[in-house]
């Protein structure tokens, strides 16, 4: 594909920046759009400086978006605007910033989705790939856009990707050599408008891969796709003939015709829902030749990213546990089954549209319910007959709480199945308040 001269970039955050300069390295002439007002912008503005670029800031204008030949989006900008479907409706071509990338990019492409455990499998396949190769670039949904990667010009051997399900609906032709889908279930049910349209948007992982690509799925999820990879299934309930699974405390990877079987316990990282993370990181590693000893010594070393079921403190014989990153159902969920003791539980936040009943299904772990933030009164509505609830107004009452209602051998954990953005600035924001209340105890 060739792109036209000129481009506007939709989004000024960290992706709409690095996507501008790369661009503008191109020769190209660009635009930014964001419907925040100029004067919060100065910050992103400030980031561009040396960059020539007409701004089109506050509500989006159409004669603005119809202006340009081509439309690249950031992750966070709705593709359902109706600008945007106006635009495509005149012949604007509106791509992702992911597809704008990956046509630069000839490297292969390991790319990762999932309702949950993006970062951390990201993060831990980056490792191996780097420990056996020296160099690999990660980026993506993790924080580094892909197309600094592009713009640095620094090719490595393999590029490690997470991608969300926003990012997903914006592709083309983006077709990873490796494609994982971790899990799925319900999320961002605030922004699409139902729970098979997100299962649709992260099912296009795999739409443009051939016969030479991989796909690597859970068995419980097998869904119908449309591309035509070879599918590595992974799974902690069966034994397979080719793909990765448990048994009798070992994972197993069979793969080309060969064995390979590594012990459980060599990784620190605990649940069931990192069991299904390591396979998948141990498949990926097996198809590119990677040697068993070298995967090993990551998995000894690599000890989770902070914010995911991290222990903060030990006080009293009472565990406490910050895992701020669960914004969804399903990452409580596999929490508070990872976990042996009666379970003190902090949640709430900003809802996002989905039910919390299925939480019930572990609530025989869960001791008391502490429940903040806005959707303080839905989840009460939902699950409060199920368990002993106590509403707070602040996290440092909701600690306070329930450091009073725990005895020794239980558990505090902090899993809002919840975004944070009704008290905090983000999930990091509030695990680290949950943590500084917890160690000023
Ligand atoms: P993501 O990038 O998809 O949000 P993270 O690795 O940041 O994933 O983890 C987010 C939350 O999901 C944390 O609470 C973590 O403990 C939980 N989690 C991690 N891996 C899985 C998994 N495979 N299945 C369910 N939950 C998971």
């Amino acid at each position: 594909m060739t792109l036209p001269d000129k481009i506007l970039i939709v989004g000024l955050g960290t992706t709409g920046i690095a996507t501008a300069k790369f661009l503008h390295s191109t020769g190209r002439q660009i635009a930014l759009a964001d419907e925040k007002p100029e004067g919060d912008l100065a910050a992103a503005i400030d980031r561009l400086k040396g960059i020539p670029f007409t701004g089109h800031f506050g509500p989006h204008r159409k004669e603005d978006f119809l202006a340009y030949p081509m439309i690249v989006l950031s992750p966070g900008v709705d593709t359902e605007l109706p600008v945007l479907k106006e635009a495509r409706q005149k012949g604007i071509r509106v791509i992702g910033e992911i597809e704008l990338a990956s046509l630069f990019i000839k490297e292969p492409i390991i790319a990762i989705t999932g309702t949950n455990g993006k970062t951390t499998t990201t993060t831990l396949i980056g490792e191996i790939f780097k420990k056996a190769f020296g160099n690999v670039f990660v980026g993506g949904n993790i924080g580094n856009p892909l197309i600094n990667y592009v713009s640095e010009g620094r090719p490595a051997p393999h590029v490690v990707l997470e991608i969300s399900s926003f990012q997903l609906e914006t592709i083309e032709a983006f077709r990873p050599n490796t494609a994982i889908l971790l899990n799925i279930t319900e999320d961002h049910l605030d922004r699409y408008r139902s729970y098979k349209e997100y299962k649709e948007a992260k099912y296009r992982i795999f739409e443009n891969q051939g016969e030479e690509d991989y796909a690597l799925i859970n068995t419980n999820i097998l869904p119908v796709i449309k591309g035509k990879p070879k599918i590595l299934p992974f799974s902690t309930v069966q034994e397979l003939s080719e793909g990765a699974f448990t048994k009798n405390g070992s994972l197993y990877v069979r793969l080309r015709g060969h064995e390979f079987i590594y012990k459980r316990d060599i990784s620190p990282l605990v649940g069931i829902h990192n069991t299904e993370n390591i396979l998948t990181a141990l498949l990926t590693a097996h198809i590119y030749n990677i040697e068993q000893a070298v995967i090993e010594d990551v998995l000894k070393a690599f000890n989770g990213l902070s914010h995911r079921v991290e222990h903060v403190r030990t006080m009293g014989g009472v565990r406490f546990y910050n895992d701020s990153k669960a914004t969804n159902v399903g990452a409580t969920k596999r929490a508070l089954e990872s976990m042996d003791g009666k379970i003190v539980l902090i949640a709430g936040g900003k809802d996002k549209g989905g039910s919390y009943q299925s939480i019930t299904e572990v609530a025989g772990k869960v001791k008391a319910l502490i429940v903040i933030g806005e959707a303080k009164e839905k989840i009460i509505r939902e699950l409060g007959g199920s368990v002993k609830t106590y509403a707070e107004d602040t996290m440092e009452k909701a600690v306070r709480k329930a450091q009073e209602i725990t005895e020794t051998g239980d558990i505090v954990l902090l899993s809002p199945m919840c975004s944070s953005f009704d008290m905090f600035q983000s999930y990091k924001d509030r695990g680290n308040t949950f943590r500084r209340i917890v160690e000023s105890l």
